[in-house]
Formats: C-alpha cells, sequence, structure tokens
C-alpha cells in the first residue's frame, strides 16, 4: 500500500515538467539529478523526527514554499495549500538535512590518496548531508572550487564550509600539512585562507599551546572558527584557549595519558585511553573543562569502529561505489585489519560511546561526523551509520538525530537557518523509507534529499558516482 503511494509520487514527479530551466541556468549541472522542484511542495502523513531532540511525531505535515519550511503540525490541522505539489509520505520518516562536522573530499590512508571531486559532494547529498565542513583540507584550493560549484548549481552538493589546509608543527604528509611554529606564521597563514574563503581552520597532533591560542584568536577577529584533532594540547588545555570543536572524542583526548608532558604528543596517545576509568575524578574533571570552556565535541565513531578488528564490516552498499582498483585496495587492507598498525579494540570503542553520553549529560555540546577514511568509510554512508552507533550508545533515536542536525548547526553558528524542521528554516529535508526509530537499519533508505527546497533522487546520485570513488 506504501509503496503504490510513493510509486505514485514517483510517477507523478516524472511527469512535472524539467524544472524552469530557462529561468535557473546555473541550475543546468543538477537538472538531472532533482526530482521535486516547485514552489509550494506538502510533504503529507508523515513520521516527524525535527532535529531539536523532542519525540517523533506521527502523521506530520510539512509544507515547503520556495527554499522556505513554511509550516509544521499534524496532518488534520496543517492547512495545505490548493496549488501545492502533494506527496503523501505515509510510510515515511522525515529528518533534518544532515549537518557534517569532520568531511573529507579526498579518498585516502591505505594506500592512495586521491580527489573525490564528483563523488564526495553527490555521495554527501546522497545520503542527507545538506551541510557539510571539512575537517581539513588536502587540496583547499580545489575544495574551495568544488564549494563554488556546489553553491552555483553546477553540480550537486551540501553546502561545505572549508577548513583550509591541515595545520600543524611539521609540514608535508600525504595530506599536505602546513607547518606553522609561531604566533606569527599562524596568523599569516589564517589571514591567506580567510581571504580565499576558508571558514574553519584544523590541527592536528604537533601544534603548541602557543600557537593553537594564537590561531583561535586571529580566527575568532575574524568570525572565523577553529577545531583539531589535537595531542600536544589537551582537551582542557584546548578548551581553556577557546577552540570551537575537538575531534573524534576520548579516544584523542590527552588528559588521560599518563606522563603527558606539555606540548608534546605522547606516544601511547590513542591507546592510553583504553585504559581510562571513566568513572575516575579526572575523566569529569576533563569533561567538566570543555563544557567549561564551551568546546563542542565531534563524535567520529563509525571510522573508529573500521579500525576494530571484531566489529569492521565492508558495506557492500559502500563497495560498489569504488573505482576497481581502490576496491581491491580496500578488500586487502580489510583482510590485514589487525596486522595493521593502528587498531581500536572493541573494549575502547565502547569507552568512547560511553565517554560520549557523559559528555552530553554534563551539558556538552556534541555533533558528529564521518571522516571518510580508506578503510572504506565513505561520505554519506559515514554520517549515517554514525546514526546506529549513536543509538547503539544509548542515546535514544531523537538524540542521535540531533547530534547529527541541529547539534551540528549550532557548531557552525548556522541554526538559525538550518539543523531542525521549523517555519523560516531553510527547507533542507531527509525522506526516508521506513522507520529508523524502531529500526535503525531504516537510516540508509534515503529517498529524496530536499536541499534549499529542491529535492534530489537518492538514488541518482548514488548511480552516477557508482565505481568512482578513487578516481573522480
Ligand atoms: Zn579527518
Amino acid at each position: 500500500m506504501t509503496r503504490s503511494r510513493y510509486s505514485c509520487f514517483a510517477l507523478l514527479v516524472a511527469l512535472l515538467p524539467p524544472l524552469q530551466a530557462q529561468q535557473r541556468p546555473s541550475q543546468s549541472g543538477v537538472i538531472p539529478f532533482v526530482s521535486v522542484d516547485t514552489s509550494l511542495v506538502a510533504l503529507t502523513h508523515v513520521q516527524l523526527v525535527d532535529g531539536t531532540g523532542a519525540p517523533a511525531r506521527a502523521d506530520q505535515t510539512v509544507i515547503l514554499n520556495r527554499d522556505r519550511i513554511q509550516a509544521v503540525g499534524p496532518t488534520a490541522t496543517v492547512a495545505v495549500p490548493a496549488n501545492a505539489l502533494v506527496l503523501d509520505l505515509t510510510g515515511y520518516t522525515l529528518l533534518p538535512g544532515l549537518v557534517g562536522l569532520h568531511e573529507h573530499t579526498y579518498f585516502g590512508g591505505v594506500r592512495r590518496f586521491t580527489e573525490m571531486r564528483l563523488s564526495a559532494p553527490l555521495l554527501y547529498l546522497a545520503f542527507g548531508v545538506t551541510t557539510a565542513m571539512t575537517a581539513g583540507s588536502r587540496s583547499p584550493e580545489v575544495e574551495l572550487d568544488l564549494k563554488r560549484r556546489v553553491d552555483r548549481g553546477a553540480i550537486p552538493g551540501p553546502r561545505f564550509h572549508v577548513s583550509g589546509p591541515y595545520l600543524d608543527a611539521a609540514a608535508g604528509g600525504p595530506v599536505n600539512r602546513v607547518g606553522v611554529t609561531t604566533p606569527q606564521e599562524v596568523r599569516r597563514v589564517i589571514a591567506r585562507w580567510a581571504e580565499q574563503g576558508a571558514t574553519w581552520f584544523k590541527f592536528l597532533g604537533g601544534v603548541s599551546r602557543e600557537v593553537l591560542g594564537a590561531a583561535i584568536k586571529e580566527a575568532h577577529a575574524r568570525g572565523l572558527r577553529v577545531t583539531g584533532h589535537l595531542c600536544s594540547v589537551t582537551f582542557t588545555e584546548a578548551a581553556a584557549l577557546g577552540i570551537d570543536a575537538l575531534q573524534h572524542g576520548l579516544i584523542t583526548n590527552s588528559d588521560y595519558v599518563p606522563g603527558k608532558r606539555p606540548d608534546e604528543c605522547p606516544e601511547a596517545n590513542m591507546k592510553a585511553q583504553a585504559d581510562v576509568d571513566l568513572a575516575s575524578p579526572a575523566v569529569q574533571a576533563s569533561i567538566r573543562a570543555i563544557v567549561a570552556g564551551k568546546a563542542a565535541v565531534v563524535s567520529t565513531l563509525g571510522v573508529y569502529e573500521t579500525f576494530d578488528p571484531d566489529r569492521a564490516r565492508l558495506d557492500p552498499r559502500a563497495l560498489e561505489m569504488l573505482a576497481p582498483e581502490t576496491r581491491k585496495e580496500v578488500e586487502a587492507n580489510h583482510v590485514n585489519l589487525a596486522q595493521r598498525g593502528f587498531v581500536v579494540a572493541t573494549p575502547l570503542l565502547k569507552k568512547m560511546m560511553q565517554w560520549e553520553r557523559m559528555f552530553v549529560a554534563a551539558g556538552g555540546l556534541l555533533g558528529a561526523g564521518s571522516d571518510p577514511w580508506g578503510t572504506g568509510y565513505l561520505p554519506g554512508f559515514g554520517n549515517l551509520r554514525n546514526y546506529e552507533l549513536l543509538v547503539e550508545a544509548g542515546f535514544a533515536p531523537e538524540a542521535a538525530v540531533q547530534i547529527l542536525t541541529l547539534n551540528g548547526a549550532r557548531i557552525l553558528g548556522e541554526d538559525k537557518r538550518v539543523g531542525s524542521i521549523a517555519p523560516g528554516k531553510l527547507a533542507d529535508l531527509v525522506v526516508i523509507k521506513g522507520d529508523p526509530l524502531r529500526a535503525p537499519r531504516d537510516i540508509y533508505n534515503v529517498v529524496t534529499v530536499f536541499k534549499n527546497g529542491i529535492g534530489y533522487n537518492s538514488m541518482r546520485l548514488r548511480n552516477a558516482v557508482k565505481g568512482k570513488v578513487g578516481i573522480e
């Protein structure tokens, strides 16, 4: 019954005239992927999770007017404008567009590093990510160009917030780190990339407190923000310096590494955390310091799971997105996972989950990101895997959705525009077949993704990049 209703929708959409191609020539690159582009749309009879953490509501109607959400409420009470395109979403769930806070437009980490100029933006959008902050750019010029192409409608993709090059004490490496060892240097680098359009800056684990502090001051003076995958600077120290977001949570929190010396990254970081007693006063103190410093934390549980030999599974739906050569490398890496240098054992992964629960319970602001990696962890897929893991961690499904949406928007300072389903906000919405509240795996059944009120067909986006990750 439900299926046939949606088929009617699909048929109806297929019969719509191609969207105002003449009026919107700059959007020509997205037309093949668009399934809904009418100025008034009514999504009716849908289960709604609004992104605020409030309980899901059954049988709701959402009215979209051009790029905005106009009305939200029970189907019985919301008036549907006479000329609206009505989509009956009985049997579907509606979420706000996801806000990813650790995204990448390159693929790498196992053997090769390649740009995903086409596949990253399409995959993110296909799986409901409508806003994406890249946490570290390997090629910031390429990424800024990608952002401009998405913004003008040349290709489909999320609204990107580009983070500039990776910054660290030493330069080089496969992700093209820029070395910054003095406050003057880091101010120069920030000024240069701010002029190019970067709005965030991401530090890696060797930075000193002095340089990180100078960077935060410089970025904030320009209205920009700073994040880090830290080590030499602890979470407590970074929070006191005013950092905006700490990536990865417990596993990179060097507060807990025995013998940690100021401004030095200890060998045991990302391993010693396995021995941390979460009930200890040290953990409570660190969490309090992070919350007091108003530093957000970005959960990336899914990517760390791909380093757990007992839990990592290659997702066949992700594998078919890979180019044949990349796929061989990913599969070979997977077979040898336990022999690789960096392994995350299940007890540590479970501690990471528990620490995130504790952080939120203490009033901390937790967002999430995918951190695509050469272990076969891809844009979009990864953002959705995080939903399953946050639910496994013990968050209510609505709280997990909030972490993936409104919390992310708050961390970006974009929560007035996006992140929840409310009148006046941008019409960024994810239509999911089924009920991910009762069956978390349903979260992958993304059918249509609205960004700025335009509906994109998820399957068409995915089909367009099948076999291309690693090449395009
Ligand atoms: Zn990353």
